[in-house]
C-alpha cells in the first residue's frame, strides 16, 4: 500500500514562479509529490505534516561543493590524508548539507580518493546513510603544477610531490582524452576541468592560462561524445571566451566577468556559477577574516580586488543564467550553504533570482531537472521549510526549520550542536 501524506504550506515558493503562494499543501505518495493545491484529500491514512508556520521549497540545491573536506581549517588533508579520509568527508558534508535543507550537492572532489565519490553516493542512494543526493566529479582535470595540482604544497621536495601529484594531473590532449573516459568508465556525472590557475594554491595566479587549447579542446570534446556535461574552474574574460568558444557546458566562478564576456554567455545560454562567498572577505575588506587565510592566499586577493569587485557587479546585473554554489576553502564549512544567498543578496539582487537559481536553475545544470529543482505533480519530494523571511531577511536560509528528502523526512541542524574538530 503507498504511503500517503499531504505538507500544509505557510508560504510556498516552487521554484518556478517568483511568488510565495498562499494556503497551498503538498500531496505526496511514497517518494513522489503527486498533487499541490488547496484543500487536498485527507482520505484513508493519509498523514498530515503541519509546516503553517513555515515558508516551503523545493530541496535547496548547492551547485559547487567540496565534499571531500572535513573541514576549511585542514583544506591540505586532501593530500596529506589517505582516500578514506577524504571518502568519508564526501559523507560528513552530505549528511551536514541534508540537515541544513540543501537535499542536492553537486560534488567537486578536490583530492584524488579514485572514485569513492561514486561509491558514497550510491551509498546514500540505497538508504545505508542519510545524505544529500549528490552529483559527482571524482577527479579536477588540470596541469602539472596548476590550481588542481594540490601537490605543489610540497613543490620544495620534488620526489614528494611526484608521489602525492593525483591520477589524472597531466599534459598532452591524449593524458586528457584518457581522463575522460575513465572519468566516464568509472561513473562520474560530470567534468571538470581547470583552466586557469586559483587564489588558494600557492604558486600558480587566477590569469594562468595552465590547459592548453588543445587540452581543453580535446577533454570539452571527449565529453561531449560521452554525453557528459563540462565545466571549468577559470577566472580570466580571455579565458571564458575561449571555453564558449570550445563549447563548454558552463563554468564556475567566472569572477573578474567583463561586459564582453557577460553579452558571450548571455547568447550562447552558457550558465555560470559564480560562487561569491569565497571573496566576501576582500569585497567587504573584512580584515579579520582576511588574516585568516595563508599570506600567499590575501596577497591575490588584495591584488585583484577590484577586478573582483566590478565583476561581481557585471555578473550581478546580467542575465546571465546563475547556478547557486559556496565553494568553500577558506573561512566557512563547505556545508554551510546558506552564506551564498547572503552574498547574491548584497550584491543587489533579487531573492527570486537565488531562490530560483538554488531550486529549478540549478536541477537544469545538474542535468537533474526532470526528478528535483521543483514542487509539481511527478517530482522526487524534495523539499524544505524555512523560518525566516525568505524575500526580507539575507540570512534567511540560515534556518532550516524542515527537510524531506524523496518523502522521507530526516532531523535538521540545530545550530547549538557541536560540529567536531
Ligand atoms: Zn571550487
Amino acid at each position: 500500500m503507498k504511503c500517503r501524506q499531504v505538507i500544509v504550506c505557510g508560504k510556498l515558493f516552487d521554484g518556478r514562479h517568483d511568488e510565495l503562494f498562499e494556503h497551498m499543501e503538498i500531496g505526496i505518495e511514497d517518494s513522489v509529490i503527486t498533487e499541490v493545491g488547496k484543500n487536498l484529500s485527507r482520505a484513508g491514512g493519509t498523514s498530515v505534516i503541519d509546516l503553517s508556520h513555515l515558508t516551503v521549497t523545493p530541496g535547496m540545491i548547492d551547485a559547487h561543493v567540496h565534499s571531500d573536506i572535513f573541514t576549511w581549517k585542514r583544506v591540505w588533508d586532501i593530500v596529506t590524508r589517505s582516500s578514506t579520509w577524504c571518502c568519508l568527508g564526501h559523507l560528513h558534508t552530505a549528511q551536514r548539507c541534508l540537515e541544513r535543507g540543501f537535499t542536492t550537492i553537486r560534488c567537486h572532489a578536490l583530492g584524488d580518493q579514485g572514485y569513492g565519490a561514486v561509491d558514497v553516493k550510491k551509498a546514500i542512494d540505497a538508504g545505508y546513510f542519510h545524505g544529500a543526493r549528490m552529483i559527482v566529479a571524482c577527479h579536477m582535470l588540470g596541469t602539472i603544477g596548476s590550481h588542481a595540482d594540490y601537490s605543489q604544497i610540497f613543490s620544495e621536495n620534488p620526489r614528494l610531490s611526484e608521489l602525492a601529484q593525483g591520477a589524472v594531473i597531466g599534459t598532452g590532449a591524449d593524458f586528457f582524452r584518457a581522463a575522460v573516459r575513465r572519468e566516464v568508465k568509472y561513473g562520474s556525472d560530470f567534468i571538470k576541468l581547470f583552466m586557469s590557475g586559483g587564489f588558494s594554491t600557492p604558486n600558480d595566479g587566477p590569469e594562468d592560462q595552465q590547459l592548453s587549447d588543445e587540452e581543453a579542446e580535446a577533454i570539452i570534446s571527449t565529453a561531449k561524445r560521452l554525453g557528459k556535461p563540462t565545466t571549468a574552474h577559470v577566472y580570466a574574460p580571455p579565458l571564458m571566451q575561449k571555453l564558449i568558444k570550445l563549447g563548454i557546458t558552463g563554468m564556475e566562478h567566472g569572477a573578474m566577468m567583463d561586459e564582453e564576456t557577460a553579452a558571450m554567455f548571455e547568447k550562447t545560454d552558457t550558465y555560470l556559477v559564480p560562487t561569491f562567498c569565497p571573496y566576501n572577505e576582500i569585497i567587504n575588506l573584512d580584515e579579520e577574516n582576511l588574516a585568516k587565510k595563508p599570506p600567499f592566499f590575501q596577497k591575490k586577493l588584495r591584488q585583484y580586488a577590484e577586478r573582483l569587485k566590478s565583476g561581481r557587479q557585471i555578473i550581478a546585473k546580467s542575465k546571465i543564467r546563475l547556478g547557486y554554489g559556496t565553494d568553500f576553502v577558506a573561512v566557512h564549512e563547505c556545508y554551510e550553504s546558506w552564506y551564498e544567498y547572503q552574498s547574491w543578496i548584497r550584491a543587489g539582487m533579487d531573492p527570486f533570482r537565488v531562490l530560483r537559481a538554488a531550486t529549478s536553475v540549478n536541477a537544469r545544470i545538474l542535468e537533474a531537472d526532470e526528478k528535483i529543482g521543483i514542487i509539481e505533480p511527478g517530482k522526487l519530494a524534495d523539499i524544505s521549510g524555512w523560518s525566516r523571511d525568505l524575500l526580507n531577511d539575507e540570512d534567511a536560509l540560515r534556518e532550516c526549520g524542515f527537510v524531506m528528502k524523496g518523502g522521507t523526512v530526516y532531523p535538521t541542524y540545530k545550530p547549538n550542536e557541536s560540529e567536531g574538530g
